[in-house]
């Protein structure tokens, strides 16, 4: 069992590392004393995304992306889930499910966002919609020759900087026809409601927008009537990896400030890394970090170069969403405790991701959902995609 990387990953990883280290750690402090960054500063790190060339990582060269695989992929968000401010998601990855599109629906939507000329928000959530999407009162009525769309939206993240929306709609009001739809944000009958504030700073804001009225044409049927679920679905399989792969990151950067801090500070006459009881904390971190990233990589590993198939990547994406954001949570809470009053103060980086690694629990399904998955998942397949290895033949 050969489990390491190949010079080509491990050139992608320093290049991420490096990208992170030199354009958006610089960034941190603008981003969290004024709420996000200057016009300028966002055109900046726009500009350092293509000439790092680190746009639309997630796409096949074919439809404008870099054609990385998913490990890869997940090797470079590891790395920009280091810093703070959420700014790992200055770099657009258009969402996955636009690679389903026409040719006509690329060229529009696809190629554009993955020039960074475009930018698309995933838009689901809803005031009575959460964890279960049937619940979802958007809905798509013929009229015609277009669809004619009418709801609300909540949390739709980047929806501030984002030009066009997938919004997940109910055709005729009917779950079983849950259906994607590309909307252009300037089609008449959008309209931002607000733009609520939360826990974490974001570069970007997850404002609420109603779509009254808005019509759309046929082409903009994202799949066909009746497969949105599937197509969320796929959306949720990869971002449920990459919350395991910044979360990663950003656990890792905490053990590292943490031991480092501890080596450095002195009490009661000699460094608190030398009390057992910090010593510990240490020890669990990294233990646990350990634990979670080696299932992380694994799994994506089976994804892209390993032969599993789409129902196997569902479930373990999940036990590793479930596992990777439940492991930064500890792993944050002991950072801060670690860092004793410094811990609590904004301008620390420990403090910011206590805030913004909770939020990882919550998003893509909550911890709970993960569970259900992966329970339905046992009750359907059994126990081998969790507790088995993937074999040569
Ligand atoms: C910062 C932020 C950004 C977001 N970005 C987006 C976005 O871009 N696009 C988008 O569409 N959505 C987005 N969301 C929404 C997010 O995906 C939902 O908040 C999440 O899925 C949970 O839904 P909910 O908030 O309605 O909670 P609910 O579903 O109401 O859940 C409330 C509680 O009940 C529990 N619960 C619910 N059902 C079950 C069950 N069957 N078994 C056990 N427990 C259960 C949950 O685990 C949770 O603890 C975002 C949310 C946040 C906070």
């Amino acid at each position: 069992m050969d489990m390491r990387l190949t010079s080509a990953d491990r050139e992608l990883q320093r290049k991420a590392r490096d990208f992170t280290d030199q354009v958006l750690v610089p960034l941190e402090d603008e981003c969290e004393e004024n709420d996000g960054l200057s016009p300028q500063s966002h055109a900046a790190a726009a500009q350092a995304v293509r000439d790092w060339d680190f746009q639309a990582i997630n796409h096949t060269v074919q439809d404008g992306g870099l054609g990385y695989d998913l490990f890869q992929v997940m090797l470079i968000e590891e790395q920009w889930g280091r810093a703070t401010g959420a700014l790992w998601d200055i770099p657009w990855r258009p969402s996955i499910p636009l690679a389903r599109g026409t040719e006509s629906q690329k060229e529009r939507f696809l190629r554009p966002a993955c020039r960074g000329d475009r930018r698309d928000a995933y838009a689901i959530t809803e005031a009575g919609a959460g964890s279960d999407h049937t619940m979802v009162e958007t809905t798509a009525v013929r009229d015609a020759d277009a669809w004619v769309l009418n709801g609300t939206k909540w949390h739709v993240t980047s929806g501030d900087v984002a030009d066009f929306f997938l919004l997940h709609a109910h055709v005729e009001g009917d779950p079983e026809k849950a259906t994607v739809f590309l909307v252009d944000k300037a089609a008449p009958g959008v309209r931002l409601v607000r733009t609520p504030k939360y826990m974490h700073t974001f570069v970007f804001e997850h404002p609420i927008f109603a779509f009254e009225d808005v019509r759309v044409a046929d082409d903009q049927v994202l799949g066909e009537v009746g497969q949105g679920f599937e197509l969320t679905k796929e959306w949720f399989v990869e971002e449920r990896l990459m919350i395991g792969a910044r979360t990663m990151g950003a656990s890792t950067r905490a053990l590292e400030l943490s031991l480092d801090f501890a080596k450095r500070r002195e009490q009661f006459g000699k460094p608190i890394m030398s009390f057992q009881a910090v010593e510990f904390m240490l020890a669990d971190m990294a233990a646990e970090i350990m634990a979670a990233k080696s299932m992380l990589y694994r799994a994506c590993w089976q994804a892209a170069r390993g032969g599993a198939d789409r129902k196997q990547l569902h479930a373990m994406a999940s036990a590793v969403k479930l596992v990777c954001s439940e492991t930064a949570g500890r792993v944050i809470d002991r950072a801060v405790q670690i860092h004793g009053g410094r811990g609590y103060m904004r301008e620390q980086p420990v403090e910011r991701l206590y805030r913004e690694l909770r939020v990882d629990r919550i998003w893509e399904g909550t911890s709970e959902i993960q569970r259900a998955v992966i329970g339905n998942e046992l009750a359907k397949r059994g126990v081998d995609v969790f507790t088995g290895w993937p074999a040569e033949d």
